[in-house]
């Protein structure tokens, strides 16, 4: 994946904003707060996040926080990436994973580094418009995106091994619990605004294993398209 690094803005570079410093920092800052699995936080050390954001904000791209990324949306904060890629990839890693919520696209550049293939879905086209062009220029073979209502899935890519939800419900949309293969995991912040949990959800047959985490705080799953 040193492809990569070949994109990073030679502005940016420039004002030493992007450094491996900066990223050591923040993987520091991880571990400080319990994130534990070394593939999570050497993909964190290694991803330009710096790229997924408008350049005037660079200078606090590595910071343990989210941002704007414009249309009122997000890029979400690193431990919570980072978080929720750990709750998926803990007991084995998945082939086929569907996102909902591109967003910036840096959730899905970590999975990508991590797991088979990664579908993603994003309902506002114009923020999926630049996040597609970003993964072309960084060389990502194995992201597909889709402009959707992601509350339906991807029925025609379905089943998925792993499942993750970047914007939060109060509940998690039928569709996406029908696409969800037998013995996969699905990972999303649950509850009413103010009141959200990391959840997973472990599917055996019909059977599924619900365990909450830690509070979060995400913007809203919407439905329809933006
Ligand atoms: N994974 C993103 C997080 C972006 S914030 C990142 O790493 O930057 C959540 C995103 O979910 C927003 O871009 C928002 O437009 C999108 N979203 C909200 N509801 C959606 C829906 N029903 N279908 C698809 N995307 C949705």
């Amino acid at each position: 994946m040193s492809m990569l690094f070949g994109v990073a803005s030679a502005s940016a570079r420039g004002h030493g904003m992007t450094s491996q410093r900066a990223r050591d920092r923040l993987v520091a800052t991880l571990r400080a707060e319990r994130i534990t699995d070394p593939r999570v936080l050497d993909v964190i050390r290694t991803t330009p996040r710096h790229l997924f954001i408008d350049e005037a904000l660079a200078a606090r791209a590595y910071e343990n926080t989210a941002l704007p990324i414009g249309l009122g949306q997000t890029i979400s904060q690193p431990w919570v990436v980072a978080r929720m890629t750990e709750l998926l990839i803990e007991r084995g890693v998945p082939g086929r994973v569907l996102e909902v919520g591109t967003g910036s696209g840096y959730q899905a550049a970590v999975l990508a580094q991590l797991v088979g293939t990664v579908y993603t879905v994003e309902r506002i086209e114009e923020l999926l418009r630049k996040t597609r062009r970003l993964f072309r220029a960084m060389k990502f073979g194995n992201i597909r995106t889709r402009h959707d209502d992601g509350n339906i899935g991807w029925p025609d890519e379905a089943p998925f091994d792993a499942v993750v939800l970047t914007a939060a419900g109060e509940s998690v949309p039928r569709a996406l619990c029908e696409q969800l293969a037998d013995g996969g995991v699905l990972v999303a912040p649950l509850g009413p605004a103010g009141n959200q949990r990391l959840t997973r959800f472990r599917r055996e047959g019909d059977e599924w294993a619900r365990e909450e985490f830690e509070a979060v705080s995400f913007v809203p799953l919407l439905g329809g398209l933006g």
